[in-house]
């Protein structure tokens, strides 16, 4: 029989009400032919609420232990979804990842897992049971309970269907799938009926919460299709895959922001050897991560340095950057925190030219000023006065037609 693996995230299993919910979709599942391995989050704002009660008592807590308290919001939620189940005439068995075991390394609060003993799993299937998993979690060699890091249980989910070669990964959360947009911000934002990997990757390190990177980069090395669907309503989701011809087709599939960073620039630095690597390294030191850079070239032996850094950095950042730059003798360090970045993502951007021009032409008929521009394969990213960010991403969804169905360019 195929095995289907369902994971569930906070809000779907945020109540007793949810959790019935959940049990019916399971249920429905199992009696369409499949064994289904379910894997849950923790209930809506538990984890939060567990981290609470550590920084009641320090900032500093061990890992280890840290570990032991964060991990056990998804117990509750595994252990109540299989008592429901149970209850509704459906054998179901909960298991914690040191039952199973699923193995990870030691690196406590963002471990990385290593094994997976489905062995385990598969004579529970056989057994007619439906098991779910605690997500989240794992247990390092030594038997300590690990976690994976902020949203990991997208990430135990894909390793499992991995493991279990599952036909299918489906994440149920409160979304109906992944937009061309922010639908908040702009309601011509269309759900995309499938999306590649490596376009998703895009997509979830610029401000598209719904799957921990992570776990992409997981489904992408090991080939795990995704369905993100909602668990609220029956509506079709968004397929998670390798990338095919008809997706090279569409040039941009999705256009996002960000506006949590901030820009540092560095005034008239000499321009010598050595340099860039004299205003980087204390911030890497830090584990301050940059962004965008941007270098002009030099005039009579000076040049600016522009960069973008997190917002939550910024101030450190700033710091740091002013220490240096007294050093190595630049005449100033400006900063700028009201700034936005906004990009566009599409697989066939690869195939098709023209694609950045038609971006920058779409701002500047806006009147809006670019700052910044970084580009890769796949995307494009400007910089732009945060207050422009809603005005922007429409006229950008607009340009390049995303509101409409199956929006497919002639070479
Ligand atoms: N409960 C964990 C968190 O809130 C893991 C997850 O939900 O995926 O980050
Ligand atoms: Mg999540």
């Amino acid at each position: 029989m195929a095995i289907v693996v369902q994971k569930y995230g906070g809000t779907s299993v945020g109540s007793i009400e949810r959790i019935k919910n959940v049990a019916k979709r399971v249920i429905k599942a199992r009696t369409s032919g499949k064994e289904v391995v379910v894997v849950v989050s923790a209930m809506a704002g538990e984890t939060d609420r567990l981290i609470g009660l550590i920084k009641e008592i320090t900032d500093d807590p061990p890992p280890r232990e840290y570990d032991m308290v964060v991990s056990a919001g998804e117990q509750v939620s595994a252990g109540l979804l299989a008592i429901t189940l149970c209850n509704m005439g459906c054998r179901a068995k909960a298991l914690l990842a040191y039952q199973i075991p699923i193995i990870t390394d030691s690196r406590h609060t963002s471990a990385r897992i290593e094994r997976i003993n489905t062995e385990s799993i598969l004579k529970e299937l056989e057994k007619g049971y439906v098991v779910v998993i605690a997500g989240f979690q794992g247990v390092d060699r030594a038997g300590n309970i690990t976690t994976l890091g902020r949203g990991g249980s997208d990430t135990s989910a894909v390793a499992l269907a991995s493991a279990l070669g599952a036909e299918l990964c489906e994440i149920y959360t409160d979304v109906d799938g992944i937009y061309t947009t922010d639908p908040s911000i702009y309601e011509k934002a269309r759900k995309l009926k499938k999306i590649s990997y490596d376009e998703m990757l895009e997509m979830a390190s610029l401000g598209a919460k719904v799957l921990q990177t992570r776990s992409v980069e997981f489904a992408k090395k090991y080939n795990v299709r995704l369905l993100v669907r909602s668990s609220f309503r029956d509506v079709e989701g968004t397929l998670v895959c390798k990338e095919d011809e008809e997706m090279e087709k569409v040039v941009v599939s999705g256009v996002t922001y960000n506006k949590d960073e901030a820009k540092i620039s560095v005034v008239r630095v000499p321009d010598k050897p050595g340099i860039a690597a004299r205003i980087f390294r204390p911030l890497t030191e830090e584990g301050i991560n940059v962004d965008m850079i941007v270098q002009n070239i030099s005039h009579d032996g000076f040049t600016d340095l522009t960069f973008t850094v997190s917002e939550k950095d910024f101030k450190r950042a700033f710091e740091l950057v002013k220490r240096v730059a007294q050093e190595i003798g630049a005449k100033d360090v400006e900063g700028d925190t009201s700034i936005a970045k906004v990009s566009i993502v599409g697989a066939g951007m690869r195939s098709h030219a023209g694609v950045a021009s038609r971006m920058f032409e779409t701002l500047a008929k806006e009147g809006i000023n670019i700052q910044m521009i970084s580009t890769s394969e796949i995307k494009i990213s400007c910089v732009v006065d945060v207050k422009y960010t809603e005005l922007a991403v429409r006229v950008l969804h607009d340009a390049f037609g995303l509101e409409e169905e199956e929006v497919k360019e002639e070479k």
